[in-house]
């Protein structure tokens, strides 16, 4: 399984970091063992003192393409489901400014928190769902899809032409503005259109 994910694909979010609006979708991945499972709690690396969470929507693939057409991408997935892009902050600047790859800031053990995906049926347009995170019962984060630069369909296209997308490969479509940082003994609930998706404690 692979795991792409796309970063300053909401314009708020970009700004918050000081970024230019990209012309094409910013591509990065995760290894498979990033992934953290629903319920199971996340570690804090002593790596980092800045970790910071990046609540974004997940797109599941369901079969195998390449340069898919952007008309043709809804075929490619029918589950979604929230996840969190775990970022070591410090080391991402530390990395950038060196210009360095900045993997092990973005792809570390547990650096990708999954809910469990629901069928897209559910809901009348993947581009305009609502989602939130609360960190202690307080919302903290929130957006809609519909603020997103690159749709998932012009995602799909865009990362199909370079990889080979096979049914299971997930996209973190992501993160919409009011990124922080989380500290251990809190608890992380993440809500797709009010309802809880994900729940998690920092240990
Ligand atoms: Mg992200």
């Amino acid at each position: 399984m692979k795991i792409f994910c796309v970063g300053q694909n909401y314009a708020e979010h970009v700004k918050e970091f000081g970024g230019q609006i990209p012309s094409q979708p910013v591509i990065f991945s995760k290894p498979e063992t990033a992934v953290l499972r629903n319920g199971e709690p996340f570690y804090y690396p002593d790596f980092s003192k800045e970790i910071d969470y990046e609540t974004e929507l997940v797109i599941k693939i369901n079969k195998e393409g390449k340069y898919i057409d952007p008309k043709f991408a809804p075929k490619y997935y029918d589950e979604i489901a929230l996840g969190i892009d775990f970022t070591a902050r410090d080391l991402q600047r530390e990395l950038k400014a060196k210009g360095q790859p900045w993997d092990i800031a973005k792809g570390f053990n547990g650096s990708a928190p999954l809910s469990n995906f629901v069928p897209l049926s559910k809901f009348a347009d993947v581009q305009n769902l609502n989602f939130h995170l609360h960190i202690n019962g307080v919302q903290k984060q929130k957006g809609n899809t519909s603020d997103m630069i690159f749709k998932v369909n012009e995602l799909i296209a865009y990362i199909s032409k370079f990889f080979l997308l096979k049914k299971g490969d997930l996209i973190f479509t992501g993160t919409p503005v009011g990124v922080g940082p989380v500290h251990i003994g809190d608890k992380l609930e993440a809500f797709l259109e009010n309802e809880k998706m994900l729940e998690f404690e920092i240990k």
